[in-house]
């Protein structure tokens, strides 16, 4: 194995067990992208081994923290099968066939994410050590998952970053993957794996849909960046009085539609809306609209730390507005999943619309994502949704 040398110092990171080898702390290394090199300390000591993705800013991703550990098949066969035993032991597992089986670094598969929709699979590799080991992980998930299709959505910004070029397309299989049906606490949803966003449906939002269900009876509801209408249609179930969903891209609307059409629900209720959030809100505020329940799930305004603070405007822009819309008495679930957006400064961009909007406001829940997208407790990176639920005092 080549070596990765570290800077004097700079292994105190990978000390605490965190996964990135940053360019500025390596003094040498060399070597083939994706290539597993040896990481040494600057007195020799060997650490475990890593991939290096010589064009990446984040230069080296831990394999293994053992330098005794073997990196081949049957090492990414090992940590695909742990990933799906721990999904096994999930409560969702019942009530769902739609989860995230690999959520890469909290995974120990830096760079990798897999979701499984019914008998679909959807993989994503997003960093030049996974790409290297691509055949060895899609034959894993294959023989694991019992999933023959496997529909590769690596056309994600990331790989520019990592100097790879976007592939998408089946990587195993073959089938019809524009509308992949599956259900979710009992509701149907159809999932377009193959133009959908990100790979398809958002899956990390699975709890809080199912909890905005359980808050939204006699309610009229707005749900903003709807996208194919999970909380929309999580509304509708639970017996929203009136929704109206707000989203700008067609397609999206056009499965949300599908998916309330695959449900036996009252689709009167429901009024679809192609436009802009941010210039909706204001025209249903000139309108005097009101409503009981609002949700806010943009897309990550701030893809990185240098977008935080147009990011910060945005946020503060619609939740002013959307404030403003609230009936006294009436709730505001507001998401981020700008992980450059720590939780505690996305609530003081809410306090701030808060103040802005005028009248009291108190958070009553906060919430995270689904337990299919765990948080390695070493990589606090991973932990990148939150959201507010707020009561405007009646
Ligand atoms: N709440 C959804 C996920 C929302 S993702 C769910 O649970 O499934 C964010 C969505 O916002 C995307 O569908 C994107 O198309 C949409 N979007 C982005 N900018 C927008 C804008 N300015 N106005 C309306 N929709 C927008």
């Amino acid at each position: 194995m080549n070596p990765l040398i570290l800077k004097k110092g700079r292994e105190k990171s990978l000390r605490r067990r965190h996964p990135w080898i940053f360019s500025g702390a390596v003094e040498k290394a060399n070597g083939k992208a994706g290539e597993t090199l040896e990481v040494r300390d600057a007195s020799g000591k060997v650490l475990g081994s890593a991939a290096y993705s010589p064009k990446s800013q984040i230069r080296a991703r831990v394999w293994s923290f053992d330098p005794a550990e073997a990196v081949d098949a049957g090492f990414f066969r090992n940590r695909v099968q742990k990933a799906l035993a721990l999904r096994e032991g999930l409560a969702a597992a019942k009530h769902t066939n739609a989860l995230r089986l690999i959520n890469g670094e909290s995974d120990g598969l830096p760079g990798l994410v897999v979701d499984r929709y019914a008998d679909v699979l959807v993989a994503q590799f997003l960093a030049a050590g996974v790409e290297h080991w691509r055949d060895a992980i899609l034959d894993s998930l294959t023989e694991l998952s019992g999933c023959e299709a496997i529909f590769e959505r690596s056309d994600a910004e990331v790989r520019k970053l990592e100097g790879l070029e976007p592939r998408v397309g089946f990587a195993r299989g073959n089938r019809n993957a524009t509308r992949c049906p599956i259900v979710e606490h009992g509701l149907n949803y159809r999932v377009d794996v193959e133009q959908g966003q990100k790979t398809g449906f958002f899956l990390d939002q699975r709890e809080n849909r199912q909890r905005i269900r359980a808050l939204a009876a006699g309610r009229e509801v707005l749900d903003g960046f709807s996208y194919t209408g999970g909380f929309a249609i999580s509304a509708l179930a639970g017996g929203a009085k009136r929704i109206t969903a707000v989203e700008s891209s067609a397609p999206a609307l056009e499965v949300a539609k599908e998916t309330l059409a695959a449900n036996p629900l009252d689709a009167s209720k429901v009024d679809f809306v192609q436009a802009d959030v941010f210039a909706h809100l204001r025209k249903l505020r000139d309108g005097a609209a009101h409503f009981d329940l609002i949700i806010l799930d943009p897309p990550k305004f701030a893809p990185t730390a240098a977008q935080v603070k147009n990011a910060a405007r945005a946020y503060k822009d619609i939740n002013l507005w959307a404030l403003k819309l609230l009936a006294p008495g009436g709730l505001l679930a507001t998401f981020s999943c700008s992980g450059a957006v720590p939780p505690d400064l996305f609530q003081s961009i809410v306090a701030g619309a808060a103040l802005d909007a005028g009248g009291e406001v108190k958070i009553i829940e906060r919430f995270g994502a689904a337990a299919d997208h765990p948080v390695a407790i070493e990589f606090p990176e991973g932990e990148y949704l939150k959201g507010l639920l707020l009561l405007k005092a009646g």
